[in-house]
């Protein structure tokens, strides 16, 4: 299963664009960061619209203790820039004596200009003289300049990377398993590599900020997400080595995704079968009752979360979609291929975005589906085609054997609806 990927459009051509773009920055993957990362709190330096941004998009926080926030920097001169410094080290001082729970404090950049001035880095590295080791203090950029949404999570692992202890005898990590996953898919990733006899795995992030993997030479890591190039390139310049694979998405991926774990490690045959026969039929079983939705639907993806060339193949491989175009801010050649590889000969693969150029081209084709972010989807609705936010994606546990029925079912809905509204109506 862990193919040579080099067969269907890994090597097409690439539509490469480089205009206006509509994706969400990189604070929004503070979302689900924080809600896995239990002792942290994630702190904007930013502007009253990052402010807005998070307040929209994860509402909900107002009900509970919040884990992020935004400390509001206003515009002012280089002159200015002291007292910038300390009124964050006055938001930061009120805010760990008010919280002694927070372990781990993570200061956001973003891209208003009155931030881009402010040297974050510095300010983490004062606030740890002053803070740590109570409270470890470090940073990251979430700027909407430099990243797409997922791209915050790529800067977050970097920045976790480059602060995790070297490995030793007393402290050897085996296997990083690299990318932000749900608590559910981890505890069943977990379960899986008991049952094939993999010892010293770690989740990069952990559910704690103490649970940080030992990195060095002879550690292996894998990712679990493919949107984090930044982050990979970090590990292996620590030393450790990359597993190459598809990604864990569907029953195909998960499978190809374990068994070069299970390769790397030595794990026989037939003990890899025994432990993944029983979750692979499940899998193939909860996918059974989504294929009439899906077999020969048109698909059309808009570049948002870079998890869409993965979409892509299992929507290919195990659904028999049609796959119009595949678009992503940002491919990685080498992460990427084994999925792109997946896909038939003359699937149009695009990087980057103009996005006036793409809407002619989605609705020249004029697919059943069009999967693209929330800015696209509502003008797309209202000419009467049906679309997916691709954003879901992010939020939604989809990785995993358990998952591959739930992961179908996200195409299936918009479908489901378009058919009820329809026999309403007829
Ligand atoms: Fe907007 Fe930039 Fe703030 Fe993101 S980081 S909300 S793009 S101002």
């Amino acid at each position: 299963m862990n193919q040579a990927f080099s067969a269907g459009c890994a090597t097409g051509p690439t539509i490469r664009e480089r205009g206006q773009h509509e994706v969400f920055c990189g604070l929004t993957s503070i979302i689900w960061l924080h809600r896995k990362v239990q002792d942290a709190f994630f702190l904007i330096v930013g502007s009253r619209t990052c402010a807005h941004l998070m307040q929209s998009a994860a509402g909900v926080m107002i009900f509970s203790e919040p884990r992020f926030a935004t400390a509001i920097m206003e515009e002012r001169d280089l002159a200015g820039m002291a007292d910038m410094h300390d009124e964050l080290d006055g938001v930061v001082d009120k805010l760990l004596a008010r919280r002694p729970d927070i372990k781990m404090l993570v200061l956001v950049g973003s891209c208003p200009s009155e931030v881009i001035k402010f040297d974050l880095s510095k300010a983490a590295e004062r606030l740890n003289r002053v803070h740590a080791p109570k409270h470890r203090v470090l940073c990251y950029s979430g700027s909407g300049i430099e990243t797409t949404f997922t791209q915050g999570e790529d800067n977050f692992l970097t920045a976790l990377v480059n602060e995790a202890p070297a490995s030793g005898p007393q402290n050897e990590t085996k296997l990083i398993v690299a990318g932000c996953l749900p608590d559910v898919v981890e505890d069943q990733f977990t379960r899986l590599f008991d049952d094939l006899g993999i010892e010293g795995v770690q989740f990069l992030p952990g559910r704690s900020s103490a649970a940080m993997p030992s990195i060095g030479p002879g550690t292996r890591f894998i990712l679990a997400q493919p949107y984090l190039g930044a982050a990979a390139a970090a590990l292996q310049s620590r030393g450790a080595e990359r597993i190459n694979s598809i990604f864990p998405l569907g029953e195909q991926g998960t499978t190809a995704w374990f068994k070069a774990i299970a390769d790397t490690f030595g794990v026989p045959e037939d003990r890899f079968e025994a432990a993944t026969a029983a979750p692979r039929k499940r899998a193939k079983a909860a996918l059974q009752s989504f294929l009439p939705w899906l077999e020969g639907r048109r698909m059309f993806f808009f570049p948002d979360s870079q998890l869409e060339p993965s979409l892509a193949r299992f929507l290919h491989s195990e659904t028999g979609a049609e796959i119009i175009e595949v678009g992503s801010p940002y491919l990685h050649r080498e992460h990427a291929a084994g999925e792109l590889g997946l896909l038939p000969p003359g699937t149009a693969v695009s990087e980057g975005q103009d996005v006036d150029l793409q809407i002619d081209r989605a609705r020249k084709a004029d697919p059943d589906l069009i999967v693209c972010g929330m800015g696209l989807a509502n003008p797309f609705e209202a000419e009467g085609r049906l679309t997916k936010w691709s954003i879901e994606f992010a939020f939604t546990p989809i990785q995993g054997y358990e998952q591959a029925g739930d992961l179908a079912e996200l195409f299936v809905r918009p479908l489901r609806r378009q058919s009820v509204l329809k026999s309403g109506l007829g």
